[in-house]
């Protein structure tokens, strides 16, 4: 049978402006880093995308790297665009990025002209589209002038492989520069994608929230689940089948008795709000109006319903945020800090 999206998936959604932009993004966004590779069975890959975009998630974020092994999950994402998600190029967001090590040799990765329009049409191959919706640069990268990488991006947005350009992981001060560039380019810096959750709050400490928020430049913040440590999912143990039990990105390490106590309290706040702790937490990164909207992933579907859930409630009072900032200290989990201090 073929997929028919739910009717009412537009009700489900809260849809924000991406900065000054004429682009709206959901609350919620879909990332394919994980559990997209070959690692993963195909029908769950169409389950996972099929709910999101059910709910209204019209926004999938991809990258060169993802899989594994790299460019999987770009594929893997091509023919969901190809079967279930045939028909439907104008109603979605598809993003992805080039910046991390791709390719042996000193033009498979960082921030040159060569790597990124190279990678970013190797990315189109592999997804089968005629453009990217944002193309970012993935990190910083210390060693390119930054008018180089920005140059890239421009010249990727003009040639229509893109429609916007963003960019991740840049600190406060690099972003002011990578925007003031992109800016006399003529190519509006749309978006910014930082790490971002209860546990990990460099875009606050950094100035970058305030930063964007003065720029007018939209933010979609990564990992606001802390990879899944801000759910219930290790309250009682490290599951089988979880991130942290088959050493993907996130440490056993980082699951300490005093990260599980605060989990736990974080855990009764979100009961007294009638959300389950994975909604808290992305109404957490979506309180005010600094972030766009909140990147998650997930291994099942129910995973992404329970999340574009958070939407029902994405407001707190003075005292649930002092709560949760009494009980949850910032954890050392940011494995993106060192493209920030660039
Ligand atoms: P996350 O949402 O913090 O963590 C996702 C994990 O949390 C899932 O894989 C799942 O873990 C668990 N989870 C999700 N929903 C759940 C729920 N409702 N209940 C229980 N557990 C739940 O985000 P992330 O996957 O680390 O990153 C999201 C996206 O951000 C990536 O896919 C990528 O697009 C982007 N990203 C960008 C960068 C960058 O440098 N720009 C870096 C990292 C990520 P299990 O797998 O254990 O079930």
């Amino acid at each position: 049978m073929n997929y028919v999206p739910a009717e009412d998936r537009y009700e489900r959604m809260v849809y924000r402006r991406c900065g000054n932009s004429g682009l709206k993004l959901p609350a919620v966004s879909l990332g394919l880093w994980h559990n997209f590779g070959h690692d993963f069975a195909h029908q769950t890959k169409r389950d996972i995308c099929r709910t999101a975009f059910d709910h209204g998630i019209t926004h999938f974020d991809l990258a060169n790297n993802y899989g594994p092994p790299p460019g999987s999950a770009e594929e893997a994402f091509g023919e969901i665009l190809a079967t279930d998600f045939r028909g439907y190029r104008d109603e979605l967001i598809i993003s992805s990025k080039a910046g991390y090590n791709m390719w042996p040799g000193p033009y498979g990765e960082w921030g040159s002209r060569k790597y990124l329009i190279a990678s970013c049409d190797a990315s189109l191959k592999r997804m089968g589209v005629d453009y990217v919706d944002i193309f970012y640069s993935h990190r910083f990268d210390p060693d390119t002038p930054l008018e180089e990488t920005m140059g890239a991006l421009d010249q990727i947005v003009r040639s229509g492989k893109a429609l916007y350009a963003g960019i991740s992981s840049y600190n406060s001060q690099r972003t002011r520069e990578a925007v003031a560039i992109l800016e006399d380019l003529g190519t509006p810096c749309l978006i910014h994608q930082p790490s971002y959750n209860i546990l990990n709050r460099w875009v606050e400490r950094d100035g970058l929230k305030d930063t964007l928020k003065e720029l007018g430049v939209g933010s979609i913040a990564f990992t606001p689940l802390a990879q899944g440590m801000l759910t219930k999912k290790y309250l009682g143990g490290i599951p089988e089948s979880s991130r942290a039990a088959q050493g993907k990105s996130l440490s056993e390490g980082w699951i300490t008795d005093a990260a599980i106590e605060s989990i736990r309290k974080l855990n009764a706040i979100a009961e007294r709000r009638d959300q389950t702790l994975a909604q808290m937490a992305i109404a957490w990164v979506l309180r005010g109006e600094g972030i766009t909207t909140a990147l998650i992933g997930a291994s099942r579907p129910e995973q992404v319903s329970d999340c574009a859930g958070a939407v029902g409630n994405l407001v707190f009072t003075r005292d649930e945020l002092a709560e949760i900032d009494a009980v949850a200290q910032e954890e050392d989990i940011n494995l993106w800090a060192r493209s920030s201090e660039g």
